[in-house]
């Protein structure tokens, strides 16, 4: 039977994820077109800011739990089997602090501080953390093993995965998502589109998804290692600040949140913010930085922003047909709305995109 042609819109870690596991598939030609590509910094381009690692937020039962649950195998085979993917497991706890619990921050983690947390059968050597060994000021935790994602090895590595399956990588702009149809490299129009625009999607012609809106993540990569993964549920400096410290893989430098700021679009660093951020992460981690220092013993590498493809209702795995502007329809299978979970969601919900494509292309098939 002959190759199907897929064109995949958006190169962010779920375009390039959908891409690469449509190419190893073997059944199909796999164009990706994108108007931001790896190595590329911009702040309509979240993949490149994310720590990134594996803290599951999806509420048990739901699509995104089940998503996370399906993504954790091939994270933890990547970060056993291949070092090259810039991937790796990391000693991880999370603190909470009881009076989080309705802040938007302590919504957003209420999975994750369970201690009956439904990954705890998931992710390696899940443990309540002893009340002796918890830090001032908090109530509560837990620790596991989890993986750190170095992204700028990592998005790379998947285009590279990609190019090797024979997947055709290019830049390109499109005004309405069924363009990216004549963006495939066989000249000929794709089967099937599909639309991972991440935050784009709110703007993007024929689809303008009112339930994406971003918030917003501030972040500072630092030289120094502190040797584990450690976040906590809230700060004392506003209810939509967090602390996060995440160590990459492979030199890729330390990751200090950050914020999760509902609406906001703002794209420059905020350095009153960016204090805040150093000051939370070496008060949480003094092993940080040499013994004796405050924030000057942190070596900064670059203040960054980024905003989180957030969506009302959660991630969005849908199929439909769409018309173009010449008036024919064309296929799309949308993987957009990944929120703050784009990583650990990945593998997961890129099974469930990959289900719905060959079921929209049957139907195509029996037209
Ligand atoms: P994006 O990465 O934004 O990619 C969108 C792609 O679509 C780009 O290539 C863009 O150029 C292209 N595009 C858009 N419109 C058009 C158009 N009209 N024409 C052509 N191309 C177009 N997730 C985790 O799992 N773990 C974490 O630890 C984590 N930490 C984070 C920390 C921060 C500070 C931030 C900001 C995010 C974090 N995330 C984390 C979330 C994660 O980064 C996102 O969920 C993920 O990057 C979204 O990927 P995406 O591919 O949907 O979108």
């Amino acid at each position: 039977m002959s190759k199907q042609n897929i064109t995949v819109l958006g190169a962010g870690v779920i375009g390039l994820t959908t891409a690469l596991v449509l190419a190893r598939s073997g059944k199909y030609n796999v164009t990706v077109v994108a108007k931001h590509m790896p190595g590329d910094y911009d702040i309509e381009y979240a993949s490149p800011w994310a720590g990134a690692n594996y803290l599951p937020v999806g509420k048990e039962g739901s699509p995104s739990a089940e998503y996370e649950r399906n993504t954790w195998p091939e994270l933890a085979r990547l970060a056993k089997e291949l070092p090259e993917a810039g991937v790796h497991f990391q000693d991880t706890v999370v603190y909470r602090r009881a009076k989080d619990a309705d802040s938007p921050i302590g919504d957003w983690f209420r999975e994750l501080l369970r201690e009956d947390a439904w990954f705890s059968k998931v992710v390696p050597d899940f443990k309540i953390l002893d009340k002796k060994d918890l830090p001032e000021g908090m109530d509560g935790g837990t620790s596991f093993t989890s993986v750190c994602i170095n992204t700028a090895v990592y998005l790379p590595w998947l285009v590279s995965q990609g190019l090797k399956y024979g997947a055709v990588y290019k830049r390109g702009i499109v005004k309405h998502v069924t363009e990216a149809a004549s963006f495939h490299h066989t000249g000929k129009k794709a089967d099937l589109v599909v639309n991972c625009t991440g935050l784009s999607s709110l703007f993007l012609d024929g689809v303008k998804d009112e339930n994406m809106y971003p918030a917003r993540g501030q972040i500072v990569l630092v030289r120094n290692e502190p040797g584990v993964m450690a976040s906590t549920s809230g700060t004392d400096d506003g209810d939509d600040e967090v602390v996060y410290i995440m160590q990459r893989a492979a030199g890729g430098g330390t990751v200090l949140g950050g914020c999760l700021q509902a609406g906001s679009w703002e794209s420059q660093p905020d350095h009153g913010l960016a204090v805040r951020i150093m000051n939370r992460a070496v008060k949480l981690c003094p092993q940080l930085v040499p013994e004796g220092k405050g924030i000057e013993g942190l070596s900064i590498i670059r203040h960054g922003v980024g905003l989180r493809p957030m969506r009302k209702g959660g991630i969005r795995v849908e199929k439909e047909s769409i018309k173009g502007t010449d008036g024919t329809a064309v296929k799309v299978v949308h993987s957009i709305g990944h929120g703050g979970y784009g990583y650990q969601t990945s593998y997961g919900c890129t099974q469930a995109t990959v289900k719905l494509i060959e079921q929209a292309l049957q139907e195509k098939a029996k037209l």
